[in-house]
């Protein structure tokens, strides 16, 4: 078996990570989400905080952002890791983190968070059904993402998916199975 986990708001908290962001740029949560909106959301580009600085005129400062990103362990949400823990000791399946968006930015979410050692294999794509698509799987998969669109598409396309909203609707698949 396969399991597809994705990182925002599946594992880490999103909203949470994003309000201490905006706090660290010097921006409220509002001045954030508009910036988001207008930067990067409308032209359908990934969040990146380097073009973000660039776009508030300020410099990327390597030590002030090494630490912020240091250690997000706060961030992710309760009982994620003892979950993991668990999957990776029963060998339920392979493990693999698939996460869309900026590769610098989540790769630094995705270190910072603590979770990395989990999984055999950590993918950040542009896009998911791409990605999948160039994969050939021949055993099971189950996939594990918060978002409805997303996942209507991976319905579309690989109809032999199981699906999975979050960790919690995962721990009831399988069970079942
Ligand atoms: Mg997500």
């Amino acid at each position: 078996m396969i399991i597809f986990f994705d990182f925002d708001d599946v594992l880490f908290n999103r909203n949470k990570f994003i309000s201490a962001l905006a706090g660290e740029l010097g921006l409220s949560l509002d001045e954030f989400l508009r910036d988001y909106n207008n930067y990067f959301k409308k032209k359908k580009k990934n969040y990146s905080l380097r073009e973000h600085l660039k776009i508030l005129g300020k410099f990327y400062q390597r030590e002030k952002w090494d630490l912020f990103f240091k250690d997000l362990s706060k961030f992710v949400y309760p009982g994620t890791r003892e979950a993991l823990s668990a999957l990776q000791r029963g060998k339920t399946g392979k493990m693999i983190l698939l996460s869309r968006g900026d590769k610098d930015f989540q790769e630094k979410k995705i270190q910072g968070s603590g979770l990395r050692g989990f999984f055999e294999e950590v993918i950040i794509a542009s896009d998911k059904i791409s990605f999948l698509s160039s994969r050939n799987f021949k055993e099971e998969v189950i996939f594990i993402n918060d978002k409805q669109e997303e996942n209507k598409k991976i319905k579309k396309y690989f109809p032999e998916f199981k699906i999975a909203e979050s960790l919690d609707d995962f721990k009831k698949l399988i069970k079942k199975i």
